[in-house]
């Protein structure tokens, strides 16, 4: 079954398959579409990363 995730930076969703990069922060995994999102979540986790993820992290 597939899985989608959401790229908190962008919006963006998208199969599990497919995501590019993996962040982890706070004990969740953040997924994103490309390390562009990756960078601007790494500059500002907190503002990205304070609601529910859309994914488990296992
Ligand atoms: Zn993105």
């Amino acid at each position: 079954m597939e899985i989608i995730v959401e790229d908190p930076v962008c919006d963006r969703k998208f199969a599990l398959e497919n995501v590019m990069v993996a962040e982890e922060y706070k004990g969740w995994t953040y997924f994103f579409c490309s390390a562009e999102c990756q960078h601007k979540f790494n500059q500002s986790p907190a503002t990205f990363a304070n609601g529910p993820v859309p994914t488990k992290a296992k």
